[in-house]
């Protein structure tokens, strides 16, 4: 890159997910634009979109007038289609959704209904039909739901494929390229290497996209608040056969869907993640990247939300706090497959940290994706579950709607 072009039509930083299919949009559209991205790590997939359960997710949750549930069925079809034209794996599993305890009857019919809103195909279960689709399966109420588009795809090869295929069209992407100085009014970035000019910035840099926007002097009103999802594998020794994925009914009051069950395209099957608090940006082992400040920063939001008990804190913090603990773990992950035993679960280094921005003027976790834009810039912030699965047809909407 040192003699080559440093002038870029189009300027991304991070190639997760969303930055790589944002630049994949926008080739297809303007294919004779340039398109720099600009990656920190040395290669993709070292953060979320490496790192998350590989869930294509139907929509089901969602409130029908959010980002994720208008982009979630499109996404899982369009994501299913790069798989096929690609050949990486790909499962249609299906999910099934249980309450672990009797207050929870009447969540059953909301996300029933809350389904029929957004498109989803999703049948009730009665205790006969559950037993019969998942034996291992139990319901505090009886009662279950059935989402059967819900599918399963492996996100490091997926992102390592989409990758390539944008090399290959033209798009440049630089490898342990961090900007050390950014200048939104020359519209300059300058790296330990370089020094680049361009036409619009995107700032897809997940876990730091909130420092990045508020560079541009947007997103102010935003400020991350890492939560850690740690999983465990099941034994395959165990004896345990699941034919589908299972979820607790979440509170869908915060972002987080539960301690559930993850099978990968291998066959291979985990519990979790958990939505216990991170002390750094990405603080995947003990003591890794935390920083004292920031970590209290993020303690102090913590017990703002214990104390106030907005958005049902209060139980959250009580019930995933203990989750760092193996019997906790075991507890939360049992109330979903009653015959699995603590000596079931192995541990494994399968950790993933969620980019949640917490909402200063409200003092609520954001639930919905959130855009910002300056002059000659964008920045997707939020960029939670089901970022993934939405990331395609999510990057057609900022390109029509943030950049043509
Ligand atoms: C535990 C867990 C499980 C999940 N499960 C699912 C699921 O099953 N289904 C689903 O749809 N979604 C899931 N998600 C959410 C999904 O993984 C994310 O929403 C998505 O991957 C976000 O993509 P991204 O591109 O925004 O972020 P990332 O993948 O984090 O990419 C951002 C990139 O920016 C780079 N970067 C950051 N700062 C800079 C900088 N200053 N300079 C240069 N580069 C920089 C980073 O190195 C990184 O590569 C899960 C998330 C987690 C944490």
């Amino acid at each position: 890159m040192k003699n080559g072009n440093t002038n870029f039509d189009f300027l991304i930083l991070g190639a997760g997910i969303v930055g790589l299919t944002i630049a994949r949009e926008l080739k297809s559209r303007f294919p004779d634009q340039s398109i720099l991205i600009l990656e920190k790590e040395l290669m993709v997939g070292l953060h979320s979109s490496g790192r998350n359960s590989g869930v294509l997710h139907s929509g089901i949750y969602y409130p029908p007038e959010s980002y994720k549930a208008k982009f979630c069925a499109q996404g899982r079809i369009a994501m299913t289609e790069f798989c096929l034209e690609h050949k990486l794996p790909f499962r249609e599993i299906g999910k099934i959704l249980i309450p672990t305890r009797p207050e929870e009857a009447s969540q059953i019919s909301l996300l029933y209904e809350r389904g029929g809103k957004n498109g989803v195909v999703v049948e009730r279960l009665n205790k006969s039909d559950l037993s019969r689709l998942e034996p291992e399966a139990q319901s505090a109420t009886g009662d279950a739901l059935f989402v059967p588009v819900t599918s399963i795809a492996n996100p490091k090869l997926v992102i390592k494929k989409m990758a390539e295929v944008l090399t290959g069209g033209g798009v440049t992407i630089c490898y342990g390229a961090k900007p050390e100085f950014i200048d939104p009014v020359a519209k300059r970035v300058v790296t330990k290497d370089q020094e680049y000019s361009y036409g619009t910035f995107i700032n897809t840099s997940g876990l730091h996209a909130d420092t990045v926007a508020h560079q541009f002097g947007v997103g102010r009103d935003y400020t991350l608040l890492p939560f850690k999802g740690l999983y465990w594998k099941l034994d395959p020794a165990s004896g345990i056969k699941l034919n589908h994925l299972i979820y607790p009914v979440p509170d869908l009051r915060v972002p987080f869907l539960g301690v559930h069950t993850t099978t990968n395209t291998e066959g291979d099957v985990y519990f979790g993640p958990t939505a216990v608090p991170a002390f750094g940006r990405e603080n995947y082992k003990l003591l890794e990247d935390v920083n004292f400040l920031e970590a209290s920063k993020f303690l102090k939001l913590i017990g703002i939300q214990v104390l106030t008990g907005r958005q049902g804190f209060r139980r959250l913090a009580w019930q995933e706090g203990r989750r760092y603990m193996k019997p906790w773990f075991w507890q939360a992950a049992k109330s979903i497959v009653p015959r699995l035993k603590m000596t079931n679960l192995l541990p494994c280094d399968k950790v993933g940290i969620r980019a949640q921005m917490y909402h200063l003027p409200t003092g609520q976790l954001a639930n919905d994706f959130v855009v910002e834009k300056a002059e000659n810039s964008v920045h997707i912030l939020n960029s939670i579950s089901p970022a993934w699965t939405c990331s395609i047809p999510f990057a057609k909407m900022i390109v029509d709607q943030y950049i043509q």
